[in-house]
């Protein structure tokens, strides 16, 4: 199998042309189609034939292989399952609004951190994707929006996996992804959501790359958040949120706080207590997300009374709350769900 072309870096690519005796410019021309969602080399017309046929007898224009697609809300909401070299598979979601469509991307196939009421999590870890199967997603859904008379406008690190425990690839696929020869998505349009991994938020800090930086917090205190991120163990809930913080103050960026919303388990006064009493007076936005169910887990979402309960508690304490729209539920588009049927059906085959 040939090599896929976004494994290169800029200057190997450069060298390859060079080799080929094609001058440097030919690399941004090759970026810019590929950032236009070109599925051949052959349809890059501004390049010779020749060149055409040299590119594409050395590489392949993308490594991901579209297994499944599944679409909700009338069509504004659209999950693909690409399958990746070696066999492993992973989802993107693009959701489509009026004024911006989203792109939700995968950095692991599976995750190691194993989150209970996550569909991801219940899986056993896969591997860490390397930075051109990440950004693979990111053209495959420009060529879907393009399409479409669309632009993708921001990128959310909320697929599968744990991006800071894939660090070094997250952070190039991000940097490629700002790249105006490639997407031009500014890092304020993209989203690393964590489940905590602190030492990690401190390096992203000294990156010079202004992400918006989203935590999965779930619980205020200790004792709740070792249980349902396991993380938290080894991370305590206080020092993490010290570490957001001196990231948000770092970049300027304010930090989003996730919480998925659990029947009774995570959405009671005391826990809306607790979320104000640890997020006082701190540049801080609060995402409430409605459970999307999972099988085999003991969770449940609250009714929409409770929610909004919950909200109004934790807005009473001062804090700036949204609750998240459960996009694409109908057509299992959240988290680790459409890899989840389809690993059952591999399951039931074999
Ligand atoms: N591993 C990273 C990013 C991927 S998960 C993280 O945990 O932050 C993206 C978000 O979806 C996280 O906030 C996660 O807690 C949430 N999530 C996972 N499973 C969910 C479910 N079944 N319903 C609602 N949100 C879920
Ligand atoms: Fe991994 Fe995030 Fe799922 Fe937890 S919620 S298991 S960290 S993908």
């Amino acid at each position: 199998m040939t090599q896929p072309i976004l494994s290169l870096s800029a200057t190997e690519l450069e060298q390859w042309l060079a080799d080929h005796d094609a001058p440097a410019y030919r690399r941004r021309q090759i970026w810019g189609w590929l950032g236009r969602g070109a599925t051949t080399f052959d349809a890059m017309r501004e390049l010779p034939k020749s060149l055409r046929v040299a590119l594409d007898a050395d590489f392949r224009a993308t490594s991901l292989r579209s297994i499944a697609v599944s679409e909700a809300d009338g069509g504004r909401t659209t999950k693909t399952l690409f399958e990746l070299d070696g066999g492993h598979s992973v989802e993107a979601v693009v959701m489509r609004y009026a004024d911006r469509s989203t792109l939700c991307i995968s950095s692991q196939a599976g995750c190691p951190i194993g989150c209970p009421f996550c569909a991801t999590g219940k899986f056993p870890f896969g591997r860490n994707l390397k930075a051109h199967e990440i950004v693979e997603q990111a053209v495959d859904a420009e060529r879907v929006l393009a399409a479409e008379g669309r632009r993708l406008s921001h990128i959310v690190f909320m697929g599968m996996g744990e991006p800071m425990a894939n660090y070094r690839a997250v952070i190039d696929s991000v940097r490629m992804l700002a790249d105006p020869e490639m997407l031009g998505i500014s890092p304020r349009r993209i989203v690393v959501s964590t489940s905590g991994l602190i030492p990690r938020i401190t390096q992203l800090g000294d990156e010079k790359l202004p992400v918006t930086l989203a935590i999965s917090l779930h619980a205020a205190r200790d004792e709740l958040r070792d249980v349902l991120v396991p993380i938290n163990r080894k991370y305590p809930v206080n020092d993490l949120v010290e570490a957001a913080q001196a990231y948000g103050a770092r970049t300027g960026r304010r930090v989003s706080y996730e919480w998925v919303m659990l029947a009774g388990v995570n959405d009671t006064e005391r826990d809306a207590r607790e979320l104000g009493g640890l997020l006082k007076r701190k540049l801080a936005h609060v995402n409430l997300i409605p459970f999307n169910p999972v099988e085999d887990t003991p969770y449940h979402a609250p009714d929409r009374k409770a929610i909004r309960a919950f909200k109004e508690m934790v807005e009473a304490q001062g804090l700036n709350v949204t609750v998240r729209d459960t996009r694409g539920r109908e057509a299992d588009a959240a988290c680790g769900q459409l890899h989840e049927r389809v690993m059952k059906n591999k399951l039931a085959v074999s």
